[in-house]
């Protein structure tokens, strides 16, 4: 249960040297005023945040994750590459925590540049659709997080929840789509599924993906 895992009261809180001590040293003085821009939530076994870090190796980067054993993989997985490519993989990093009840105590207004949403569990039944990783609510939570104009990106293999994913962004006032072109020309789009250990396993089956990106825009008045 949540009682298992320690969760910052806030942002100010969560502590950068543990994360990411190339950027932090935890001796002496720390200039870096950098904060976490890309927040992968339910990052499974980190995937996209490996290949994000090479991608954008100056941002910091955080996966978010529920189950304790996958956290620890990732954890070591992140450690490894530390070591195998020094200086290298410094900016990825992950938390064990519940993204559906957290999110604030990690990241302030308008921290965001980026947030996934890949491949998240589909909660078949209505009743369940409450306990979704993206719904109105949890719409209002991510539009705070995020700087205007950031990215959310979702991708699943769920024909139904692609639907409700794309309905709850296209309904929420603080999001808009990317256009065709603009989703073409973003090299992260691609990793959607290339990257992502569900993206792979779907591909491998022949299976078909969902995908809706959209962007957080200021309330017209
Ligand atoms: N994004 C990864 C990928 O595409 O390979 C993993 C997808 S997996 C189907 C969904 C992940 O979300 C699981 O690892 C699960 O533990 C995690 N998850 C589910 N609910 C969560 C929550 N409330 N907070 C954080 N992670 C959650």
């Amino acid at each position: 249960s949540d009682s298992h895992f320690p969760v910052p009261i806030s942002p100010s809180h969560v502590d950068y040297s543990l994360h990411y001590p190339h950027f932090f040293p935890s001796s002496g003085e720390v200039n870096c005023t950098k904060k976490i821009q890309f927040a992968d939530v339910g990052c499974g076994f980190g995937g996209m945040l490996i290949s994000l870090s090479t991608l954008f190796p100056e941002t910091l980067m955080i996966g978010m994750e529920l189950r304790d054993k996958v956290t620890e993989y990732v954890k070591e997985r992140i450690l490894a590459l530390r070591v195998s490519k020094p200086g290298q993989y410094e900016n990825v990093s992950v938390v064990r925590t519940n993204s559906m009840k957290y999110i604030p105590n990690y990241f302030e207004k308008g921290q965001l540049s980026k947030m996934f949403f890949l491949f998240p569990d589909p909660h078949f039944k209505e009743k369940n659709h409450r306990r979704r990783v993206i719904s109105p609510h949890l719409l209002d939570e991510y539009a705070y997080v995020l700087q205007v104009g950031g990215i959310v990106y979702t991708i699943t293999d769920v024909e139904e929840l692609g639907d409700w994913m794309k309905r709850c962004l296209e309904s929420h006032p603080m999001f808009e789509a990317l256009t065709e072109e603009e989703i073409e020309a973003d090299p992260v789009v691609k990793l959607l599924s290339t990257a992502t250990e569900e993206g792979q396993k779907v591909a491998r089956n022949g299976g078909q993906t969902y995908k809706a990106v959209f962007r957080r825009i200021s309330p017209s008045l």
